[in-house]
């Protein structure tokens, strides 16, 4: 097994972990760039977005609910927050093991690319 984050995900690598449950865990950036930035993934090793199907719909909707409620807890939700995912190489996707960044704890510019 070669994915980065399937190695965080059964304990072999590192990380500062915020949350888990049986399907997402969701876990401190290594390299911030701001403030607060996690990144909440499946357990489920889908490489990139163009591989979710319509199975996996309800996995997605529980990101996007960790997330909401990670922005919360973090006491970013009230002043803004962006949620990413970043697909194959042209959207900047680095790890190939689908991931939902939260960004925030400052003004981030208007300009999303
Ligand atoms: O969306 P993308 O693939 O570019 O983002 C991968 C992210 O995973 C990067 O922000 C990188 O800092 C983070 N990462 C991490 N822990 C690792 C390897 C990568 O937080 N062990």
């Amino acid at each position: 097994m070669d994915c980065v984050f399937c190695k965080i995900i059964e304990g072999s690598l590192p990380s500062r972990q915020v949350f888990e449950n049986e399907r997402v865990i969701a876990i401190h950036d290594i390299k911030p760039e701001a403030p607060v930035h996690i990144l909440v993934i499946p357990k489920k090793h889908i490489p990139t977005m163009n591989d979710v199907t319509d199975g996996d719909n309800e996995l997605i909707a529980e990101m996007f609910s960790v997330a909401r409620a990670i922005a919360k807890e973090q006491g970013i939700a009230e002043a803004g927050y962006r949620l990413v995912f970043n697909c194959n190489k042209e959207g900047g996707q680095i790890v190939y093991h689908l991931h939902l960044h939260i960004l925030g704890g400052k003004q981030l510019t208007t300009h999303i690319a």
